[in-house]
């Protein structure tokens, strides 16, 4: 009964392997970039799901230099910038 289970040329693993792949290489290419709100002292990710909250007019762009944007500013608790 051996090899059912779990046989090596399976194509949803052959498929889970590029889709993990793709993943890991659009994470690479991906330029980090930090944002904030003019209301708090915090900072985030561009990608970050907090940042989806922060109003357009109070979002603003810290550029992609981690210690500029850290200055003065905490790391979100969410995404860990
Ligand atoms: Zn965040």
């Amino acid at each position: 009964m051996d090899g059912i289970s779990s046989s090596p040329g399976e194509p949803l693993s052959m498929l889970r392997r590029l889709l993990i792949a793709s993943l890991f290489l659009a994470g690479c290419s991906q330029t980090v970039h930090y944002v904030s709100s003019r209301k708090s002292d915090v900072f985030h990710r561009s990608t970050c799901s907090e940042v989806g909250h922060i109003k357009s007019e109070n979002l603003q762009s810290l550029g992609d230099e981690r210690s500029a944007a850290a200055k003065d500013r905490r790391a979100c608790d969410v995404c860990k910038p």
